[in-house]
């Protein structure tokens, strides 16, 4: 029997592998430290577990309309309005379950057959095979660790074709950290504006940007860019709530309609009392994300220097997300025991063999000369980890 032919060809998500992995390491009882945690360590803050309560004791149980209640796509107008300075209506905002979720359906809802995407490459890994599940075609752009790995707009125009439907800007990146300025943004605006191509912003990480970054919306920009932009949001990173699953796309009504489509024959509302839960915390003051950031980025500048004081390793600063990309390309072709070091993947598994720490290897995210760190991991098990990581750097041959 021949399954589908094109699912097939998707792979499993290394990172949700790796994650899985070092929990059940840990569960087992095993002394493992995890850099592959892509969910911030901290608890949902107490408020949202409050009104998660109220929901459940007042019978918000049951179906809402598909795209998302009313009143929580009203609270997410508001906060893109506060937050981002962007005017949405209630009818340009679709819900969905995470904002993994929210990209899966833009695709299926802007591709057809043969369309390509420009993916800045490294890249968050799911974004190629999301465009592969709706028949495009994913088109990796290069960049280069010494200008932070920021794609150029002469790079990305370069690689138009009229085949190209849309460019993903990830900003805050995962996995590497930069932060598009505004005046960066507005060139991809303007390019995406002259040859008509959709941008596909996810703005997941915005609220961990450090040093002098700032996160910019890139709708934000102009009414033109806004006509052409999809704007992924969701609670998981900044409130902590990964289990949660709620994210949202805001657009122009025609291709929210669409998702809407989609999702109503899906998946559905998104869980009801998570509906209720971010309604809430849409509309509460920060608190608990300010310091949340605080001690990310305390972790962030450990990691950093602690990483460039152990030989052979290397790092830029990054200055947004929760992820270091470690640069290991000084340990290809030495040797762990009679292990050769090759590239990311026997990177990653000599260290878990050896010190029983996990890193994301860069080669799921095109970059095979580095692997990810997150820093969603308390001090003391980034010390640890990193003292570990040094000994193995030591030993190698
Ligand atoms: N985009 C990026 C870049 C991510 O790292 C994640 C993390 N999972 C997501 C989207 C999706 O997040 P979620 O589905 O948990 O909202
Ligand atoms: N996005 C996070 C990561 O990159 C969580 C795992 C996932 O959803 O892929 O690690």
């Amino acid at each position: 029997m021949i399954l589908s032919r094109k699912n097939l060809s998707i792979s499993e998500s290394l990172t949700l592998a790796i994650d899985a992995k070092a929990k059940r390491m840990k569960a087992e009882g095993e002394d493992v430290i995890g850099f592959g945690a892509g969910e911030p360590d901290f608890p949902t803050p107490q408020f949202v577990l409050e009104a998660a309560k109220h929901a459940l004791n007042n019978g918000m149980t049951r179906y809402t309309p598909s795209s998302g209640t009313l009143e929580l796509r009203e609270a997410i107008c508001r906060k893109l309005k506060r937050d981002n300075n962007i005017n949405y209506a209630p009818d340009e905002i679709i819900v969905s379950n995470g904002a993994k979720h929210s990209l899966y359906n833009v695709f299926q809802a802007i591709l057809n057959p043969g369309d390509e995407v420009l993916i800045p490459q490294p890249y968050w890994l799911s974004y190629p095979e999301m465009v592969k599940m709706a028949d495009g075609m994913p088109v990796f752009i290069e960049t280069k660790e010494e200008n932070f790995f920021k794609v150029s707009v002469e790079d990305l125009e370069q690689a138009i074709t009229p085949k190209t439907k849309a460019i993903i800007i990830n900003s805050p990146n995962n996995p590497n950290g930069c932060v598009y300025n505004e005046k960066e943004l507005a060139e991809i605006a303007e390019l995406a504006v002259k040859k008509e191509i959709f941008i596909v912003s996810d703005e997941i990480y915005e609220e961990m940007v450090y040093d002098d970054a700032e996160h910019i919306s890139i709708a934000s920009l102009n009414e033109d860019i806004k006509g052409f932009t999809l704007t992924v949001n969701g609670m998981s990173k900044a409130y902590a709530m990964t289990g949660w699953r709620i994210g949202y796309t805001a657009g122009p009504k025609e291709v929210i309609k669409i998702m809407n489509n989609i999702q109503s024959h899906s998946t559905s509302n998104p869980n009801s009392i998570a509906q209720y839960a971010s309604t809430v915390a849409l509309d509460a003051p920060k608190n608990e994300i300010k310091e949340m950031i605080q001690e990310f980025d305390k972790r962030r500048l450990y990691m950093v220097d602690k990483i460039n004081s152990i030989p052979y390793l290397s790092c830029k600063r990054p200055k947004g997300a929760f992820y270091v990309m470690m640069n290991i390309s000084k340990a290809i072709g030495k040797r762990w025991g009679n292990k050769e070091i090759n590239g990311s993947l026997s990177f990653a598994d000599a260290l878990l063999e050896s010190k029983k720490v996990t890193v994301v290897p860069g080669i799921a995210f095109g970059a095979d000369s580095y692997v990810r760190l997150s820093y969603a991991v308390s001090l003391d098990k980034i010390q640890k980890g990193l003292d570990r990581i040094h000994q193995f750097m030591n030993e190698l041959e």
